[in-house]
Parts: C-alpha cells; structure tokens; sequence
C-alpha cells in the first residue's frame, strides 16, 4: 500500500504564476491527510485530479492568512459538491472563530460535519487504529504548529514454511501467531511467535514544519522521518531576514534534517524572488544530500516499509 505526497501549493506568503499557497496532501488508502490549506486550494485538487468526497483530515500550521485563507471556499465548493462526510480540521487556538465567523457572514450551508479541534498543547493530537498525529510548536513570528504523521509499525512477516516445518495447523493457531501470541499444539508443543514471524516492520512517518525558524523540538519531532517538508522561505545570505520573519534558509533545514537522521527533505514555503531555485538547493545539498526544492504538483511516492 503506496502513499503518495502531492504538493498542491509551495509558495511563501504570496502566489506566483508557478506557485499556489501552502498545502500538501498525503493520500494514504482511502484518506486524505492535507497540511495547510492555501486559498485557491480547491482547483489545485482538481488539477491534480484526487476528489473530494474522501475522509479527510485537514492540519493547519498556524493562523497566517496564506496558510488557512483556503478553508472557507474549499469548504463551500465540497458543499457544492454535495460531500457527506465529516471533515476534521486540527489548528492553533482561533480556528474556530475564524471558521465560524466567516460561515455567519458569507452564509453558507454545509452538507457534511465539520470537527474542529483548536490545538491547546502539543503531543499526541490524533490517535487512529493505523497512525498517530504529534504536534510540536515550531518557532515563527505566531503560535505555529509543527505536524509529524507516523505509522504504527506493521507486524513481521509471516512464514508459512516454518509454521508447517513445526507441525503448527493452518487457520486459527496461524494468525494467532501472527498477531503475538504463542500457541500450544495438540501435542503439547509451544510455538512462538518469533519462531515463525520476521521482525516488526517500521512505520511510515512524514513531518511537515510550517514556518517556522530552526526550532528546538524539531529533533525529537521528526527522529527517522522519512520524509520532512520544511520551511526554506529564503535563502542563506538573508539568514538575517529569515530569523526576523520567523523563516528558514535551506542549510538551516538541511542541518536539522541531518541531527534528525531522516531520509529526505523538502524544501518549501519558496519566495517568490526565486523564480530559479537552483541556490536554494546548492545550499542545502551541500549540508544534506537527499534533498529537493518542492513545486507545485510534485508527488512522491512512499513505498512501506520492509524493515
Ligand atoms: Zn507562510
Ligand atoms: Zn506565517
């Protein structure tokens, strides 16, 4: 079971004709997780071709208009839509107000619940049957929120040759094993689970900073991540700037990615000075390999994991 990331907005703060606002979108089975929701967001999605009647999940990095100005209208084009199932939107304290407020005011209907869970502390924020949700604040010039989705690790492989080889019955003794437990053959013989089970096998985790300057958590946060998409608003020389605006430079991301020994970085939130982003990658490369410039419309496929 594939996952695909589709950046459907990588601009910083304003568009460009190549670039929407912030948002990305993980599919992951029959659910779309998005982070951020940057105006105009809805006709990305319908660029890219991924719907709108999915169970979706929408997380919101902090309150800054071109991160959460999307909300409204993709709301209002999902009612338009006729969408029927329940939305959940997960951001900083006045989500609720804003979403509230401007439903009064433009008046507009919804045909599906909408959940709103205004994020107080950080932690855990979200706890499915196959993966959790961890929020972090981040450090910007406003309360941010940094997001780290991350699989819950999948049992070992199962090997049948060696359940037989030890006489274990095929059915109910099989997925016994399978799920942990040891059994008790007829004879009396006890099987173990790892007998006949291969190592656990390691979740999938991807972690989305928002804007945010190199900050504390971040580490702990995103810890083997397999994929991180961090704020890169401008480049190495305006360091200054960015710490002033509460942005990151590409070798600030880059050197936070290596502390944190993930597998690849994104760099987005670009600038619309860098029509070229061939500086911000030379930049961070030089501190971490695996690393891209994120444009709008670019997928990546995360593969499970068999290890
Ligand atoms: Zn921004
Ligand atoms: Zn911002």
């Amino acid at each position: 079971m594939s996952m695909r990331v589709i950046f459907l907005g990588t601009a910083g703060s304003v568009p460009t004709p190549e670039r929407s606002l912030p948002a990305v979108l993980v599919q992951r089975q029959n659910e779309h997780l998005m982070f951020d929701c940057g105006e105009g967001v809805q006709r990305q999605m319908i660029r890219a071709k991924v719907g709108f009647h999915k169970k979706m999940k929408i997380f919101v990095s902090h309150m800054h208009g071109d991160h959460v100005l999307g909300l409204p209208g993709l709301l209002q084009t999902m009612a338009l839509m006729d969408r029927q199932k329940k939305i959940e939107v997960y951001a900083p304290e006045g989500i609720k107000r804003f979403l509230e407020g401007t439903r009064e005011i433009l008046q507009f209907a919804l045909t599906f619940p909408v959940e709103i869970h205004e994020v107080i502390d950080a932690g855990l924020i979200c706890r499915e049957e196959e993966y959790t949700v961890e929020a972090a604040w981040s450090n910007h010039v406003i309360p941010g929120l940094a997001y780290a989705f991350a699989e819950k690790p999948r049992p070992g492989r199962f090997y049948p040759d060696k359940a037989r080889a030890l006489g274990v019955p095929e059915g109910e003794l099989w997925s016994k094993l399978q799920h942990g437990d040891k059994v008790r053959l007829p004879d009396g013989q006890v099987v173990k689970p790892d007998e006949v089970v291969g190592a656990q096998r390691h979740g999938r985790k991807i972690v989305y900073t928002g804007d945010t300057r190199p900050f504390n958590g971040f580490a702990k946060l995103a810890a083997g991540a397999d994929l991180v998409i961090h704020d890169a608003t401008l480049d190495d020389a305006l360091a200054e700037n960015a710490a002033e605006d509460g942005h990151s430079t590409p070798s600030q991301a880059a050197e936070e990615s290596k502390k944190a020994k993930v597998k690849k970085l994104v760099l987005t939130h670009i600038s619309a000075r860098y029509p070229d982003t061939g500086l911000l990658l030379e930049q961070a490369r030089k501190v971490f390999k695996n690393t891209v410039v994120a444009a709008d419309f670019m997928e990546l496929e995360l593969p499970l994991l068999e290890c």
